[in-house]
């Protein structure tokens, strides 16, 4: 069954329309990639699906399980397992990085329904998830975001993603600012997290990044729309061919 049915989806940004009739099915356990030149509407994609007010949708409809996406606040929607990381993490001075967790984490569970962690519980499970990450333990008593590294905000993020276990994640540019190694190691954590039950977005501009996570079906958008899709090998093509020959079918 489809995770994700986005149909004819019509988006406006300040009266300008962004999104012109954008169609996407994600099935669960499959890794999508979503590539296209800036300035396609990538990001606003991803932001119309988690949420993100200042979007007006004048037409199409966003289908997450079978519910209907775009009558849900925001939290709700993160709730529901709809995760979105990266293309600019904030920064949220004077709360420590683990703290944030621990409270976004519980206000999750509770709206699901589930029981809070209880901190050894709750310690155990993000020691253990932020030594695979690499992640020390003094960034984690940071304050969020707050003086990390690119690669160091990619891989806290990986790590809120092993913590809350969506069902959809979304990353919009995981690749812009990393070197090499963060690259791989945030990477890595993502690729631990593929699952049958959970579906990924990965949005780039780039095709490397697609050899460290190999998408299960990449789509190219062109002026708000998706205009063509296929297996990984689109990605190779793309990366010899450039974008340029979308922008007549778009
Ligand atoms: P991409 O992520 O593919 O680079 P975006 O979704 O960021 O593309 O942008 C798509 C288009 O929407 C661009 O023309 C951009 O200028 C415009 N846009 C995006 N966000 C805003 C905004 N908040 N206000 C005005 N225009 C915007
Ligand atoms: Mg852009
Ligand atoms: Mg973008």
């Amino acid at each position: 069954m489809a995770l994700l049915e986005i149909k004819n989806l019509q988006v406006r940004v300040e009266e300008r329309e962004i999104l012109h009739g954008l169609t996407l099915t994600i099935d669960a356990g499959k890794v999508h990639a979503i590539m296209g030149p800036n300035g396609s509407g990538k990001s606003t994609l991803s932001h119309v699906i988690a949420g993100k007010p200042g979007y007006e949708v004048t037409g199409g409809e966003i289908l997450f399980k079978g519910e209907d996406l775009l009558a849900m606040a925001p939290d709700e929607r993160a709730a529901k397992g709809v995760f979105l990381a990266f293309q600019y993490p904030v920064e949220i001075p004077g709360v420590a990085t683990m703290t944030f967790l621990r409270t976004a984490l519980n206000a999750q569970r509770k709206a699901r329904g589930e029981e809070e962690y209880s901190t050894p519980d709750f310690l155990k499970k993000v020691r253990e998830i932020s030594k695979s990450l690499n992640i020390p333990q003094d960034m984690l008593k940071r304050g969020v975001n707050v003086g990390f590294s690119g690669g160091e905000k990619k891989r806290n993020e990986v790590l809120q993603m092993a913590l809350f276990q969506p069902s959809l994640c979304i990353l919009d540019e995981m690749d812009s600012g990393l070197d090499i190694d963060a690259l791989r190691i945030a990477a890595d954590g993502v690729n631990a997290l593929r699952s049958p039950e959970r579906s990924m977005i990965v949005i780039t501009h780039y095709q490397r990044l697609l050899n460290y996570i190999v998408p299960d079906v990449v789509h190219v958008m062109s002026k708000g729309r998706v205009v063509k899709s296929g297996g990984k090998e689109l990605a190779l093509e793309l990366e010899a061919s450039g974008y340029a020959q979308f922008e007549d079918a778009a």
